[in-house]
């Protein structure tokens, strides 16, 4: 099957509206501590780019990687934890950051994983969001962009792990 990426949202509409969640999360967390959890892989071009654009100095960051098992195009909520974070996050005030946010089973999963470690705080901080997709009610605290049920590549996005390096994020439409 052949694909071709359509492009859907542009490097400057993401460079803008990250600088936008930047200025809110910068109010926000004003005199706080703010550790950002970045989901690999899919998170790590958005999460650099937020991270340039947050003002404060008590700003720290970590990686978790999880797998979630379910059918091709559906995550299980059967979340896994393939790599945990190195510090502990009892009394921090903690950021999930993720690519795209669809069921919400992962997020739900993680949202529960994390809670049970006591942080001061937990929020959500998603490039895309899916609403039209959603199983699990999660609250987002923090939405770049909301899309229809589309599947996009790009911007740290994979199709089958490739495409993740493109600068926009793209709608990919696949050829019969
Ligand atoms: P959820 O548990 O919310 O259903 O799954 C979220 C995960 O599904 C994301 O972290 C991502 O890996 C994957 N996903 C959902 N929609 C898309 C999409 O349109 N494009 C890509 N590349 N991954 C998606």
């Amino acid at each position: 099957m052949s694909r071709k990426i359509d492009i859907f949202i542009t490097e400057d509409q993401i460079k803008n509206r990250i600088k936008e969640l930047g200025k809110k999360i910068s109010e926000d967390y004003k005199g706080k501590d703010l550790l950002l959890i970045g989901i690999l892989k899919g998170s790590v071009p958005f999460l650099c780019s937020l991270m340039w654009e947050i003002d404060n100095e008590k700003l720290a960051i970590d990686f978790m990687d999880v797998s979630s098992y379910g059918s091709e195009t559906e995550s299980s909520g059967d979340v896994k934890i393939l790599k945990d974070i190195d510090s502990s996050i009892k009394g921090r005030n903690v950021m999930i950051v993720e690519d795209i946010v669809d069921t919400g089973r992962t997020m739900n999963k993680l949202l529960e994983m994390l809670n049970t470690r006591e942080p001061a705080s937990l929020k959500v901080c998603t490039l895309l969001d899916k609403p039209s997709r959603r199983v699990c009610d999660v609250k987002i605290d923090y939405i770049g962009f909301e899309i229809e049920n589309r599947f996009v590549a790009g911007f740290g996005l994979d199709d089958d792990q490739y495409m993740r390096q493109l600068k926009y994020i793209g709608e990919v439409i696949f050829d019969k």
